[in-house]
């Protein structure tokens, strides 16, 4: 039970109230709450919303991660990631160099590929056709989360076909799942000025609508801490809790800081530690029809990841094995993590910890 007197004393007892009661939240309550000077109180009400839905259950997952080349045709101000040829740091990897990574770890008991790069400039889509394939061939277990919403527009134009087409092709292929990346903040005001070459936000939900009407699931994230306003972080998470109340297919929702080290945002700096707990606990507020939301350690470092298990997030993340998005932006967590440490760091936070595959099932190991 939240202390009613603390939350009268914030101007927030009508939202303690309706969190309580387990009803919806507008865009003007998110407001309050990212402004309210108690960042406890906020993650107390997180924290009774994540306890509701998850009890102390925290899950994690053993993946490896692949990116298979940085170039990119577009040029996101945000990104350090993106690379033209001929620049040192690009990369691309041939589909034997993707199964060498696959092959690499055959004696870890992965549960998920995660497998994403930029908007190379003319690699065709039968390469991710074969490269699914050949991972699946290899290890029919594996459950494949590839290529964001973005990738696939991109693919579509390259091939001249329909985004929903591409998502045909590569389900039959064996997709299991889209992550969540490239969803950034959908302000058209943002994107016009971070990212203006980019699927724009309502393209990301219509591929995302496309996807789940499809069958495949999905993640969703939201880039935060660069230019946008608390106003617009409301906005995107709205427009999701909107799409997810029609199709029902978003898994987990992640929230991202901005990272800017190597990037070409002015004036950025990082985020800071209770900007972050905050952020993940409005969010686990406001998209109440989200079953999961992901503490992603690659970008908030491990320890503040656990602790943000208090403030909303019920999940962990993984083993990821080879990180480089977040790394390439000046990250300052570690590569790869094991399944005792993740277990450990999990226990000692004071959750049960959950291995689950990549749509949150749990795996039971004999
Ligand atoms: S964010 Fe993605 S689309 Fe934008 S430049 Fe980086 S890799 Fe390319």
């Amino acid at each position: 039970m939240l202390d009613s007197k603390v939350y009268k004393d914030l101007g927030l007892d009508d939202i303690r109230g309706r969190v309580e009661a387990g009803e919806r939240l507008s865009i003007e309550d998110g407001e309050r709450l990212l402004g309210c000077p108690s960042v406890l109180a906020v993650g107390a009400l997180a924290h009774e919303a994540r306890r509701r839905m998850h009890g102390d259950v925290a899950y994690y997952v053993v993946n490896q991660h692949i990116n298979y080349s940085n170039l990119c045709v577009n040029s996101c101000r945000f990104c350090a990631f993106g690379r033209k040829q001929g620049d040192p740091l690009a990369f691309e990897l041939t589909l034997d160099e993707i199964l060498g990574k696959v092959k690499a770890r055959s004696q870890d008991p992965i549960t998920e590929v995660h497998m994403v790069g930029g908007c190379h400039p003319s690699l065709p889509l039968s390469f991710y056709e074969e490269a699914i394939q050949a991972i699946k061939a290899l290890r029919p277990e594996l459950r494949i989360k590839a290529f964001t919403a973005v990738e696939i527009a991109h693919f579509a134009g390259l091939e001249g076909i329909t985004p929903r087409q591409v998502l045909l092709r590569l389900k039959a292929a064996g997709l299991d799942m889209l992550p969540g990346g490239g969803a950034e903040v959908f302000s058209p005001r943002i994107r016009g000025l971070l990212c203006p070459e980019k699927l724009s936000g309502q393209g990301w939900l219509d591929i995302a609508r496309d996807a789940h009407e499809l069958g495949i699931r999905t993640n969703a994230t939201m880039l935060y801490g660069h230019i946008e306003t608390a106003r617009e972080r409301l906005e995107h998470l709205d427009a999701l809790r909107r799409l997810q109340d029609e199709t029902r297919g978003l898994v987990c929702f992640i929230p991202l800081p901005f990272q800017p080290a190597n990037t070409r945002v002015q004036d950025a700096r990082p985020t800071t530690g209770v900007e972050d707990l905050k952020t993940m606990a409005v969010s686990r507020l406001m998209l109440d029809n989200v079953p999961h939301i992901k503490a992603y350690w690659v970008m908030l470092t491990v320890k503040l990841a656990q602790v943000a298990l208090y403030f909303g997030a019920d999940d962990f993340d993984g083993t990821v094995v080879e990180e480089k998005i977040g790394h390439m932006a000046g990250a300052e967590s570690e590569q790869a993590l094991t399944r005792t440490e993740l277990e450990r760091v999990i226990r000692e936070g004071g959750f049960s910890p959950v291995e689950r595959d990549c749509f949150f099932n749990e795996v039971k190991r004999g």
